[in-house]
């Protein structure tokens, strides 16, 4: 696969900086102090009540309890009554490729990928990490994003993912730019073509998509082997879409850093559990991915939230609710794989986390229409409370667990001193009920109110 890269990456920085919408941020010395408001911090420590936070060029420069001196010309806000927890990390999305009911390479353009990116950070997600499906100009916006020149979540990527030829990731699912290499030494120089973009991590799919794929259609042992050593000797990490117990363990020995999906064919053995745990692998569970999968056939209780609404493209909500979708699900082959693999992916990660795993948040949201942008991530906790976990466990793995992934837990993922001022103002407490994340009143980004909440840009 070859692509001039690099004149669409130049004329996308200059269209992107040029287009910029960030509402004039205050001014560097402005600061601000927000009074009695209850911290959930992302670090996993309880609820701390009544506490001042005090902002300084976009950073949380003091956070104590009760009240402060604050000084003259300092903007002061009351947070009585609020609930502050760090922005979402999301280290498992897809952007640009989905329009309306549809989704195709052919969507994406700069001003989808903005306006999705300003949806996730409507919902609070302030970052992130899009596995593998970009087109060339994601890679300058992808740059730009990080440099902080465009509006809306931060956006990490794998850039280009790696396939098989005739199979996973299939082509009805829109993806053009991916590498599909049929030998190891194709992998290889494929990996050596990718690499100069700094892909944030290698993304494979390892998988025959619900048997849809003969057994030898799934990557080989031999290139993904192949993928792995040149991704780790140009310093990136791998990341595999997988599914199976068995590839797992092959992954791992191949030496796999993230799983980007969970184990959901069978229950995690100790071997695999141990081998995970040496070789700091991360996990990410993607279990609102199963939910979304079968969720419509029964009018869940989260279909008629607004919230949910808003977070669906054009005409997908007509979609999921007609008869004839829910038929479809109904008569497919692939429903009944799909309703026990939920049950298994739960226990699988608690089985990891209480291993001591590192666990992040992931939903595979925007690879297709009927899995909200968004929406999902917030589902996505409430799932893991109902794997087993705490509202408060939850929270952490959606915020400081993700920045860890990502390598940038010493600026996000928590409020904490030093730390970037990046958080979302709830009206509920999201400990007594985890549902009550999606409460949001107010997002902010490096110590600016950015966002009004979801119901902001997208109300239907
Ligand atoms: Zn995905």
């Amino acid at each position: 696969m070859k692509t001039a890269f690099f004149t669409t990456a130049f004329l996308a920085i200059t269209i992107l900086a040029s287009a910029r919408q960030t509402p004039a941020p205050a001014s560097a010395q402005q600061v601000t102090v927000l009074t009695n408001a209850t911290i959930i911090d992302g670090t996993g420590s309880n609820a701390q009540p009544h506490m001042t936070v005090v902002i300084d060029g976009g950073r949380i420069i003091r956070i104590v309890p009760g009240k402060v001196v604050i000084r003259q010309g300092a903007v002061q806000i009351d947070m009585t009554g609020k609930y502050l927890m760090p922005s979402i990390i999301d280290c498992h999305t897809h952007v640009g490729n989905l329009k309306g009911t549809t989704t195709s390479g052919e969507n994406y353009t700069p001003e989808n990928v903005r306006r999705q990116l300003q949806k996730f950070q409507d919902f609070g997600i302030a970052t992130i990490l899009s596995m593998g499906t970009e087109q060339p100009i994601g890679v300058a916006i992808r740059d730009s994003s990080k440099a902080g020149l465009i509006p809306g979540a931060t956006l990490y990527s794998a850039i280009y993912g790696f396939g098989v030829k005739g199979a996973m990731p299939p082509e009805s699912a829109g993806f053009t730019h991916i590498y599909r290499p049929e030998t190891p030494e194709e992998a290889t120089k494929d990996v050596q073509e990718l690499a100069p973009l700094h892909p944030d991590v290698i993304k494979m799919w390892v998988d025959d998509f619900y048997g849809q794929y003969r057994q030898d259609q799934i990557m080989r042992p031999e290139i993904y082997t192949a993928i792995i050593k040149e991704a780790h000797a140009h310093g990136i990490r791998a990341a595999a879409h997988l599914y199976y117990l068995s590839d797992a363990h092959r992954l791992v020995d191949a030496g796999l850093d993230i799983m980007a999906h969970s184990i959901r064919d069978a229950e995690i053995d100790d071997t695999l559990v141990a081998e995970m745990k040496r070789r700091h692998i991360a996990y990410i569970p993607t279990l609102s991915l199963d939910e979304f999968a079968f969720a419509y056939e029964d009018d869940p209780v989260w279909l008629t939230d607004p919230r949910f609404k808003a977070s669906l493209e054009p005409g997908v909500y007509d979609m999921v609710t007609s008869a004839a979708y829910k038929e479809k699900i109904s008569k497919s082959t692939v429903t009944p794989q799909e309703k026990m693999a939920l049950p298994i992916a739960l226990k699988n990660l608690l089985t990891l986390y209480r291993a001591g795993v590192l666990i992040a948040l992931g939903t595979d949201a925007g690879a297709s229409p009927i899995r909200a942008q968004g929406f999902s991530e917030h589902m996505e906790m409430a799932l893991m409370v109902r794997a087993g976990l705490t509202p408060l466990e939850a929270i952490r793995i959606a915020t400081l667990n993700g920045a860890r992934l990502l390598g940038i837990e010493t600026d996000q993922g928590s409020l904490e001193k030093g730390k970037k001022a990046d958080f979302i103002v709830l009206d509920k407490d999201p400990l007594t009920d985890i549902h009550n994340t999606l409460s949001i009143d107010a997002v902010w980004k490096d110590g600016i109110k950015v966002s009004d909440g979801p119901l902001t840009h997208y109300q239907q």
